[in-house]
């Protein structure tokens, strides 16, 4: 039995077995070797092996996205077998004695970096598919599993670390609890883990290599730990308390339907946080009144290419209709800092947090702001859709952003295409806009408070970094005032304004919210239910 400690980043317990998640050294070692034909066989080998799981992985695509969006690993397959690159690969290992990991290696990345700078788009694109086949035929080459996250049976997963476009690939269904060495309470991954409802702890100090896939474990979130390979009596007392959990659980559900109003009247809009359009399941069975933020960077990050107008289009309008006329806040995307995607081939920076991230590259690249923006303007036909800008610092960005809404408007108008105008607001989280609120207010429809960003740069800490955990105080008096003074602002130009960061989930806060007068407060679904319980036992006078 191993006990270990982490931090908790869902109250939730659970037990099942447990499927370890290593990521080998990225860096291919270069080898010096004898026989260069046995070599060349290994190739072979590992090229057809990497043609037949992506072969399995274009049927299944076709099933369960359509074609438009399984066609990549069609084009993988061509690449993989393209004479240039494979020839490319075999006089490396020929003329240079190497082994085939590292001429696969290298090869990838002068073919990569060729593609990269060509001048036309779609073949610049092609730089992250050369560097994906690759690093799929060294893995191969080196004999290493393919975890194919989406097939696996209920199972606790125990990783270093979780990227965003990783957990966006699992069958959540399927996902008991996570536990990670890496990883701060604020990251991604433990947004995701509050969505779905699971135990997951972070910073957890497990030696990876010393805990089996297969071996069972459970996951305590009240108490921060794990068990790997707990006896029979922990085991009996562990499914005791899940009952008990689950009782609970049963205990809120009498909430549904109920208003969010305190004991003297009252009232606030609860609203939901989602990543997705599979996640509106979520919303609905937690009976949220209406969606406080999409995430819709999350459509880019799945994938290896750009979403289409088209593409966004239907997954911007099947929210909206599924909720059925509830408001669906939707932010444009947030691409940078923790969520990178290959294909917007963004340089690496120093402080990419403070980097070129979210409006700024919207802004910076308006085609692919105007694509997004078409998409939306679109949907706002079939529901009530609203659209809110982050990481706004200026009333500049605003005006610049009015700017090619309305050429987007126009466009539009001329192909004869309906929209409705939306409403728009935009996200509170860098301490100039909280400052400038004033101003910003007279601009725009909405607030929503981004208190995960709003902390990291008020306070100077990274929010994906572990070490900086005991320093992150969201608690903080300058957060505190920061948003009642946000809030005030909004109230003065007659606006409305609400959270969406974590923080709108803290119970502990959940009355100087009320007392603040915070109009809406939108956090993952699985809190929900335990906030409207706190709002209703909640008495302000
Ligand atoms: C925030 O910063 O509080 C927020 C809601 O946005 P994200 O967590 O996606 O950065
Ligand atoms: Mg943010």
């Amino acid at each position: 039995m191993l006990k270990l400690k982490g931090k908790s980043v869902y109250k939730g317990i659970t037990t099942g077995p447990i499927i370890v998640l290593q990521k080998k050294d990225q860096q291919v070692k270069r080898e010096k070797i004898e026989d260069p034909d046995a070599e060349l066989k290994k190739l072979d080998i590992a090229v057809e092996e990497s043609k037949k799981q992506l072969k399995e992985l274009y049927d299944k695509a076709i099933k369960e996205v359509g074609e438009a969006n399984a066609d990549i690993f069609e084009v993988h397959q061509m690449m993989i077998e393209d004479q240039d690159y494979q020839e490319a690969i075999q006089n490396m290992i020929k003329t240079e004695q190497v082994n085939a990991e590292y001429a696969v290696a290298v090869t990838g990345d002068n073919f990569s970096e060729m593609f990269a700078s060509m001048d036309d788009a779609y073949m610049k694109e092609r730089a992250a598919d050369v560097r994906d086949i690759s690093n799929r035929l060294v893995r191969n080459l080196e004999g290493e599993q393919e975890i194919r996250l989406d097939s696996i049976s209920p199972s606790i997963i125990v990783a270093d670390d979780l990227t965003p476009s990783e957990t966006v690939q699992m069958d959540k269904e399927r996902i008991l609890a996570f536990v990670t060495v890496h990883g701060s309470t604020n990251s991604h991954t433990a947004i995701l883990a509050r969505m779905m409802n699971i135990p997951a702890l972070v910073g957890v100090k497990v030696d990876l290599n010393k805990v089996q896939s297969g071996m069972e474990a459970i996951v305590d979130g009240f108490k921060g730990e794990v068990i790997f390979g707990p006896n029979e009596d922990l085991l009996k007392e562990t499914k005791a308390r899940m009952k008990e959990e689950d009782e609970k659980l049963k205990l809120l559900q009498t909430l549904k339907g109920k208003e969010n109003i305190t004991l003297d009247g009252k009232k606030i809009d609860v609203f939901a946080n989602i990543g997705n359009v599979g996640d509106i399941g979520y919303v609905l069975e937690n009976d949220a009144g209406g969606i406080g933020l999409f995430r819709s960077e999350f459509l880019y990050l799945e994938r290896n290419d750009f979403p289409t107008e088209e593409e966004q289009f239907q997954a911007y309008k099947q929210v909206v209709q599924t909720m059925a006329g509830k408001k669906v806040i939707i932010r444009t995307l947030d691409i940078g800092a923790d969520k990178q995607v290959d294909y917007f081939n963004l340089e690496k920076e120093e402080n990419p947090a403070m980097g070129y991230r979210a409006i700024r590259i919207c802004l910076r690249q308006p085609d692919i702001f105007k694509t997004q923006l078409r998409a939306l303007f679109r949907a706002t036909m079939f529901g009530n859709l609203s659209i809110m800008y982050p990481m706004i610092t200026a009333t500049e960005e605003i005006e610049r952003i009015n700017k090619i809404v309305k050429e987007v408007e126009a466009e539009l108008e001329a192909a004869g295409i309906p929209y409705k105008r939306p409403e728009q607001g935009i996200m509170i989280e860098t301490p100039a806009a909280a400052m400038i609120s004033d101003e910003l207010a007279q601009m725009v429809d909405f607030f929503s408070i981004g208190t995960n960003d709003l902390t990291q740069y008020t306070l100077a800490i990274d929010r994906q970094n572990e070490k900086l955990d005991e320093f992150y105080n969201p608690h903080h008096k300058a957060i505190l005032r920061m948003i009642k003074m946000v809030v005030d602002n909004a109230h003065q130009a007659g606006k409305w304004a609400g959270i969406c960061g974590e923080l709108g989930a803290d119970l502990e806060l959940t009355k100087t919210f009320l007392e603040m007068g915070v109009d809406e407060l939108s956090v993952a679904p699985s809190m929900i239910l335990k906030l409207r319980k706190e709002i209703r036992e909640t008495s302000l006078s």
